[in-house]
């Protein structure tokens, strides 16, 4: 964020983010702001600029797009998150992988637990990370807690694919990539997954790169 000054009290800087324009710039790996991690939302932004922030993370993560968003991504060093999954896979993928819809979400002051052992290994990508996708293993099903937009709490079981969503976006918050968990021989480019791993499960790409799964 080039033109932002670092230093400026929050509220201004997420005023001067908003007035220059929708969608916001993403973040790339290699800022900080992605690496330090938040703090808990407690009404640092007055009820205004916290619904124009939230409308801002909405419209910038369908532009990419994207099914997640996180706060550091757009330069903001808050817990809050947005969630939106269309979902638009064929059913054998939706099956295998549990990438049913998610209706639009904020998530503001998230964590995450897992429930139960299982875990499951898809490959995931990152806005923030773009051109590249990986394997990375993780908690079949969380329960989440925190609050909503409105300050309602939030305490809720995730499976499927909104559990990876949620789990890839409350790390976001806590200053880790999906890379820090993925299996580092599954990198592959997206033309690499369009062309060759995009079958429902990632078993033929851990026999020919050479990674396990679980
Ligand atoms: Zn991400």
């Amino acid at each position: 964020m080039g033109t932002s000054d670092d230093h400026a009290p929050l509220t201004e800087r997420v005023e001067q983010l908003l007035d220059g324009g929708l969608p916001l710039a993403m973040v790339a790996a290699g800022d900080p702001v992605l690496r330090q991690g938040t703090e808990p939302y407690d009404g640092q932004l007055e009820p205004a600029l916290l619904a124009r922030f939230v409308e801002a993370l909405r419209v910038t993560m369908r532009a990419a797009p994207g099914v997640g968003l996180a706060a550091p991504q757009v330069g903001v060093e808050l817990r809050i998150a947005v969630i939106e999954d269309p979902a638009p896979v064929p059913e054998e993928v939706r099956l295998t992988r549990g990438r049913v819809p998610q209706p639009f979400r904020v998530l503001v002051n998230p964590a995450y637990e897992s429930v139960g052992d299982p875990r499951a290994a898809f490959f995931e990508g990152c806005l923030s990370v773009p051109g590249w996708q990986a394997v990375v293993v993780r908690h079949a099903e969380v329960r989440l807690t925190g609050q909503d937009e409105h300050g309602q709490a939030l305490d809720e079981v995730f499976a499927g694919w909104p559990a990876r969503i949620v789990q890839h976006e409350t790390d976001h918050l806590d200053g880790v990539l999906y890379l820090d968990r993925a299996e580092s021989r599954s990198l592959s480019s997206n033309q690499a997954v369009a062309e060759r791993w995009a079958q429902p499960t990632p078993e033929e790409a851990a026999r020919a790169l050479g990674f396990e799964l679980p």
